[in-house]
Order: structure tokens, then C-alpha cells, then sequence
């Protein structure tokens, strides 16, 4: 039996972040992780040629590098390793089916100036500039315990900065579509073209809500920070991490699949996985869905059963899919200003993408699936071999069972076998080669990660869906993970859940770990607010 101050379940970032902090503060933490890597959805292998590095799951971190997780740790990982590649010019682009091209750079005046309508670029720099001199309250809001006093100085400092009409404006944009957002306030179809596909990267579609809010936030984004990516491939993040672990002490046990939290008197007391115990002086914290956290891994009866109803009821988002081409050369755009940008969506915008979206949902493979084009090589040639290129293709509107094609052309009747992910791979790939004619003569090797891979390579990928569950806005905020925990705190005492299906959701900013551990170690008193019983009630 092993004991520690923290026992942590699952090493995706924000269970390193986690991992790293609390050890940093002199806590002795056990890192228990059921794959034979730590990481989750970061990795870098050779899945085509030898020499091409692709980064098999995430890429791009922005959200790391802006968030309170890397200015904790950041020059220590750099210390330990870490080293990023960006860019300071053209970040981004949209490539309609008729060859219009929209780009983004990451001066957001040079990327107004491209609009065609004055008020336009009025309307889009004022936004940003709202978002600017509120910042430092949005950023609290999105990296604080949303049902704790914490936030009581981010929103009053909301209030102090616009007054009443300008909170109700933000709570406003929170309750805005994407689509809706665009055509209320833009003439033009500039941003609507650049940054509908960029929902996808926040889990939404054009037509959820809370897209006005995200497309502002992306959009400053990718201005503010770009989109950088790790030195030699994502892998490199996780040795960094791995050095940062060692040296301040972590036992990192990979292979071990946690079966159990145990729970003694109200309290976690430890993890179980097999016939091994690893005991927690202190805190278990859960980097796992709460499918998983209130279905299989706590006790029968250790918590209310409107909680585990709750749980049952967490809904999952659309599947994702990836595919990774090695190219023998750079990619050959009809528009040559494209052959320099990291991310290229092909997409008309809401109009496209939101068909594309909605048919996933539906159960269909898109005809005209929206295509996020990864092309790190611009930033890191060190990833491939002199000379070559490689393409890191991602999906986000794929459905888990498919149960048709919008064209008509592919058989779905046996769900996601090996010739269907090919089928659908070959259909993304000629979609790019509209735009980029050269490409297969330039196509070397292909490898395609359909959504059940997903699922296999982590269980909080449940039903493929790459961000630990739908963050449409009724599971967001102070609703994620569920309506009535809606934090991190646990009903169990010393029980922590962090990770993608927590509050601030998913992506790598490692926000929840850092949370939970400033938490720990700082012995934040207001880690949450009273809950109100039957017994307790408010008197006036
Ligand atoms: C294909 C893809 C591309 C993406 N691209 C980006 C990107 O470029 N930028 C970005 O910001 N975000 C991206 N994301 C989203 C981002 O990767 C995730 O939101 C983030 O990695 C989730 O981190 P996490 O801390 O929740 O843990 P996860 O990465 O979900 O890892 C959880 C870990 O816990 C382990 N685990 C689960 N249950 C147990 C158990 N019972 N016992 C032991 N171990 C367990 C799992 O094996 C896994 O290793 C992408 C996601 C996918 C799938």
C-alpha cells in the first residue's frame, strides 16, 4: 500500500498541473494513470513515416500559455524543457467552397482592415476593446469557483468597469449564438467567416449559445497570444512535465487503471486499482467524467441519489475524428497567402457549418464536413523530415453511430469500420484538394483516428466526443460539471473533481488542477458557498 498527501486520477494536463502544484507546495502526490503514457490527449508519434512527427491529439496552446496554470509554471517548464513556436503574422484563415479566402493576423487592426464595410471594423475593434478593459474580471470569472465568494471581485470589478448595462451586455453575449452575434452586429460576412468554425474548438456550433461571448474571447485569442505549439511536437509538453514531476517527487504510476475511490466516514481516504491501494492523507483528486465518478468509481450510497441522477443525465457532445498526412512537400495553395497560415478552416461560416453540425447531430456523416488544417510545419519544421510537410486534419462534426451520409455515397450500416473512416478521410481530403490542387500528388502515407479511437485511448472521451461532454450552456459555467455540485468541491469530503467535465471545461489551459490545488495549498477559505438545506433557510 502506498500513501500520500494527494492521490490524483488521471494525468491530462490538468492532472499534471494539478500534480505539479501541490508537489511544488510540498505535498507528496501520486499520480495514478490507467495508460501506459501520461498525457491524455497530448502526444507525439511517427503514425505515418519515420521523421514525421504528428501530434496525435491536441496541437495548439493557447489556452496554456494565456492561462493562470502557465503563469504558475510556465518558466519552470521551460527550465525542464519546454519551448513553443508561434507566429507574430497571419494566424489564421477560412476558405469558402467558392475559393473566398478570409484571414486573420494577429494584429487585429490588419485584420479589420480587409473588411469591406467601415462600421464593421468599427464594431469588430470595439469589441475587442471591451473584452480588453474587461479582462481581468472575464479572466477571473473563467478561471475562478464560479459558486464561491471568489467571485464576488471579478464581478464586481464587471460592474465597476460598465455599469449594469454592461454586465447585462455580456450576459447578454452569454445567451447569443455565434450566427445571431455575427448578423446583429456585422454587415459584412468577414467574422462570421473566420470565426464560426472556430466554435468547433470550443465544443459549440454557429447556433448554440453562449457563441457571442466564445467567438469575441477566441477571436482576442488568437490576436492576443496565436497559436503556439511545442517545439518538436506536444510530446515535448509532457517531458517537461515528466522532468518538473520527477524532480519535485511525484510517483507517477502509469498502467493502473484507478477501479474505486474509497471513501471512509464521509471522507476519500484512497484509489483502488486492482489488488493495489493508494492511500490520500489530504485529497483525491478526479480528472474522469461524472458518468464515470458517480456510476462506477465511488461507493453505492457514498452520495445523494439526485446526484448520481444528475450524473446519469451529463449529456455528451458531437464525436471527433483526426487524420494525419505526410506529405512529400509543402501544401500548394490556389491562394498562396495560405501556404504560410497554421490554421486553415475550409468552411462558408455559420452557413456551412452550421449544415455540418446540425447533420452530426443528426446522425449523419456531413456531406460538407467544416475542415480544421493543421499546418505546424509553418512554425516547426523539426517535425518532419527536410523539405516535407505534413497535415494535422481534425473533425469536430462527425456522430459517434452514424446513421446515414448527407451524400449519399458512403455505407454507414456497420458503423465506423476501417472503410468508412477511409471513405470519409478521402472525401476531406478532395474537399482540400479544391482548394489545394497539388495535394495528391504530394500524398505519401494517411493515417485516420475515427471517433471510437477516441474513446478507446480515454474513457473520458465518452462516445467519441473530445471535450468530456457537451458545454452547450445549460452544462457550463455554474452548471459544469453538474447543476448542483457545480465546482469542484465534492459532496465527499477531500474529494476533488477536476478535468474537461469541470468548470472551465475543455482544452489544455490546465485551469481546474491549478484551481483545486491553489485551493489546497492556500487553504482558500471560500471554496464554496454554503449550500441551503430544507433546514436552513434564508431569513429576511
Ligand atoms: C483530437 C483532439 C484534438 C484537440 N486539440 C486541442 C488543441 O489543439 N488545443 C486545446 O486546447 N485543446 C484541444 N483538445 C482538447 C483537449 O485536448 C482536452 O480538453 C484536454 O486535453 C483534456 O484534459 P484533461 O485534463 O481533462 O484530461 P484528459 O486529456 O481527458 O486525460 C484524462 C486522463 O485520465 C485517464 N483516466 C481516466 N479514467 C481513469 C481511471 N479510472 N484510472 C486512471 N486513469 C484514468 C485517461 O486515460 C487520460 O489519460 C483536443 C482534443 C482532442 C480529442
Amino acid at each position: 500500500m502506498a500513501e500520500a498527501d494527494a492521490v490524483i486520477v488521471g494525468s491530462g494536463v490538468n492532472g499534471l498541473v494539478a500534480a505539479a502544484e501541490l508537489a511544488l507546495a510540498g505535498w507528496s502526490v501520486v499520480l495514478v494513470e490507467r495508460e501506459p503514457n501520461i498525457g491524455g490527449f497530448i502526444a507525439t508519434e511517427e503514425r505515418t513515416l519515420p521523421g514525421y512527427l504528428h501530434d496525435t491529439y491536441s496541437s495548439w496552446h493557447p489556452l496554456f500559455v494565456s492561462g493562470p496554470a502557465y503563469a504558475r509554471l510556465g518558466e519552470l517548464l521551460h527550465r525542464h524543457g519546454l519551448e513553443y513556436r508561434n507566429t507574430e503574422e497571419w494566424v489564421t484563415a477560412s476558405v469558402a467552397d467558392d475559393g473566398r479566402v478570409t484571414l486573420a493576423h494577429r494584429d487585429p487592426r490588419r485584420t479589420a482592415e480587409d473588411f469591406a464595410h467601415d462600421e464593421d471594423r468599427a464594431a469588430y475593434l470595439a469589441a475587442l476593446g471591451r473584452l480588453g478593459d474587461n479582462m481581468v474580471a472575464i479572466g477571473g470569472l473563467m478561471s475562478g469557483e464560479l459558486r464561491s465568494p471568489a467571485v464576488f471581485r471579478p464581478a464586481a470589478a464587471l460592474l465597476r468597469g460598465g455599469g449594469r448595462r454592461g454586465v447585462e451586455r455580456w450576459v447578454r453575449s452569454v445567451a447569443t449564438s455565434g450566427r445571431g452575434y455575427t448578423r446583429t452586429e456585422f454587415r459584412g460576412d468577414e467574422v462570421d467567416h473566420l470565426f464560426a468554425p472556430w466554435l468547433l474548438h470550443a465544443g459549440l456550433s454557429p447556433d448554440h449559445a453562449s457563441g457571442a461571448f466564445l467567438m469575441t474571447l477566441l477571436a482576442a485569442g488568437l490576436h492576443g497570444v496565436g497559436v503556439p505549439v511545442v517545439a518538436g511536437g506536444a510530446g515535448r509538453f509532457l517531458d517537461a512535465f515528466t522532468s518538473l514531476l520527477t524532480t519535485t517527487g511525484v510517483r507517477v504510476e502509469t498502467g493502473t487503471r484507478a477501479d474505486r475511490i474509497l471513501v471512509e466516514q464521509g471522507r476519500a481516504v484512497g484509489v483502488a486499482s486492482g489488488g493495489r491501494v493508494f492511500r490520500a492523507r489530504r485529497a483525491v483528486l478526479a480528472s474522469v467524467t461524472p458518468t464515470a465518478l458517480y456510476g462506477t468509481l465511488l461507493p453505492q450510497g457514498a452520495v445523494r441519489s439526485e446526484l448520481r441522477d444528475e450524473a446519469r443525465r451529463f449529456r455528451y457532445g458531437r464525436a471527433a475524428m483526426q487524420i494525419h498526412v505526410a506529405l512529400s512537400q509543402p501544401l500548394g495553395w490556389r491562394d498562396p497567402r495560405l501556404n504560410t497560415i497554421p490554421i486553415v478552416h475550409l468552411s462558408d461560416g455559420s452557413g456551412s457549418t452550421g449544415i455540418a453540425c446540425a447533420e452530426a447531430e443528426a446522425g449523419l456523416l456531413p456531406r460538407r464536413p467544416t475542415v480544421v488544417v493543421g499546418q505546424q510545419y509553418v512554425l516547426d519544421s523539426s517535425r518532419v523530415p527536410p523539405g516535407a510537410a505534413a497535415l494535422w486534419l481534425q473533425l469536430q462534426e462527425v456522430p459517434f453511430t452514424p446513421r446515414g451520409d448527407s451524400a449519399g455515397e458512403l455505407d454507414t450500416a456497420q458503423g465506423w469500420t476501417p472503410e468508412l473512416a477511409q471513405g470519409y478521410a478521402d472525401r476531406v481530403l478532395n474537399r482540400i484538394a479544391r482548394h489545394a490542387p497539388d495535394l495528391p500528388g504530394k500524398v505519401l502515407a494517411v493515417d485516420v483516428i475515427a471517433p471510437p479511437d477516441l474513446t478507446r485511448r480515454n474513457p473520458n472521451a465518452v462516445d467519441g466526443d473530445p471535450y468530456g461532454g457537451s458545454v452547450e450552456l445549460d452544462q457550463s459555467f455554474l452548471w459544469r460539471p453538474l447543476p448542483s455540485p457545480g465546482r469542484h468541491a465534492t459532496d465527499i469530503r477531500g474529494l476533488w473533481h477536476i478535468g474537461a467535465s469541470t468548470h472551465p471545461g475543455p482544452g489544455l489551459g490546465g485551469v481546474s488542477g491549478h484551481m483545486v490545488a491553489t485551493t489546497l495549498t492556500t487553504g482558500a477559505r471560500f471554496a464554496r458557498l454554503p449550500r441551503l438545506s430544507a433546514g436552513r433557510r434564508i431569513r429576511g
